[in-house]
């Protein structure tokens, strides 16, 4: 494009945008563990970016690990409690994740991932004796909802680290629909959900960052999809034996992943399942993966392996531009 044609699509964005009275906002947030940035166009960006902002601290409050007064810090200290509907939700959703996925998604590992230091910081390679005896701890079939009410045994907890920013991300772009939006970015601590087009009416271009370098990898275009990323490198620590444990776990053995995956982005409409999908994949493997999608195929799904090969789903061919070298490209196909 030469600078005139640019300028003059620049100019007519900003014309049509005036024109129809809507206007960009935007806004960044520390919440849930991670720096969160949200644009909006619309007639009212400012009061819908206001009411986001609420809703993502409101959502917080009720599923914090940490915090003494969420629901989710009170079930896990023993407490049997008439939970938000938001904690109901992601109870009932990781509960039936995980029944669907045999466990491989576990939204009770809280014992396990505390013992590893995951959610202090403080982090250490527990003993086998040790993890033998959270094990039991991570039973989710022993969770029980009546109504509203949620009772956990003693010792067990809940965790929604793999889902929870998903679930927000869902959440927002309802309340952003309601007040008027029809253009939003949602970035979610990397979590990337878009609601509709840019104003422009072109698709949203999303790098998806590379493993190794922190640069992006790969970009693709989208319009109302979640764009969600489970990632080793975001997360891990380097015992004294050298060896990286990072923060997603295999409910198994009670220890962290070690598959040769790098990093699993997911690709679909919805911000939950795409979040409870790009963990489980994580922690499935390569080849348990690539059939979980045949038998399922309402997602798409890009693999970056330890040893620099790619792998992506058919859906995605012609749509995913490669902006790094691969030491293999794969397409995964039915
Ligand atoms: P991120 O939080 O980096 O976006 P994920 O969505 O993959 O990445 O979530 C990782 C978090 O999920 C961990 O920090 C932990 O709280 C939780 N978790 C780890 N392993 C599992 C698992 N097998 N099933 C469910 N949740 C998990
Ligand atoms: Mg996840």
């Amino acid at each position: 494009m030469n600078k005139y044609v640019f300028l003059f699509v620049i100019t007519l964005t900003a014309f049509l945008l005036v024109s129809c009275g809507e206007k960009k906002a935007s806004t960044s947030l520390n919440a849930m563990d991670t720096f969160m940035t949200i644009q909006v166009y619309g007639k009212k960006p400012e009061i819908a970016l206001e009411k986001t902002k609420k809703l993502i601290y409101q959502i917080e409050q009720n599923i914090s690990t940490t915090n003494k007064n969420s629901d989710v810090y009170r079930l896990n200290h023993g407490e049997s409690i008439s939970v938000s509907g938001d904690t109901l939700t992601l109870t009932k959703y990781g509960l039936d994740f995980a029944k669907q996925t045999d466990g491989v998604f576990n939204p009770a590992l809280y014992p396990i991932t505390s013992a590893w230091g995951f959610t202090t910081g403080d982090y250490k390679v527990p003993s086998q004796n040790q993890i033998d005896e959270l094990l039991p701890l991570t039973d989710y079939s022993k969770i029980q909802i009546n109504g509203g009410f949620i009772n956990l045994e003693h010792g067990m907890a809940l965790d929604f680290g793999a889902i929870g920013k998903g679930y927000t991300g869902d959440e927002v772009i309802k309340l952003l629909k309601d007040n008027g939006i029809r253009s939003a970015l949602l970035d979610l601590g990397g979590n990337i959900q878009a609601l509709g087009k840019k104003p422009d009416g072109t698709e949203w271009i999303i790098g998806i960052k590379s493993p190794w370098t922190g640069k992006a990898a790969a970009s693709i275009k989208i319009a109302d999809k979640a764009v969600i990323t489970s990632g080793g490198y975001e997360r891990f620590f380097t015992a004294d034996d050298g060896h990286n444990y990072i923060h997603i776990f295999d409910g198994k053995t009670g220890r962290p992943v070690d598959n040769g995956i790098a990093g699993v982005t997911i690709i679909t409409e919805s911000g939950l399942y795409a979040d409870a999908l790009s963990t489980t994949m994580f922690v499935m493997g390569l080849q348990d993966t690539a059939s979980y999608w045949k038998r399922h195929s309402d997602f798409e799904m890009i693999i970056f392996t330890e040893n620099q090969n790619l792998y992506f789903t058919e859906g995605l061919e012609g749509k995913l531009q490669l902006l790094a070298d691969f030491a293999s490209v794969n397409i995964i196909r039915k």
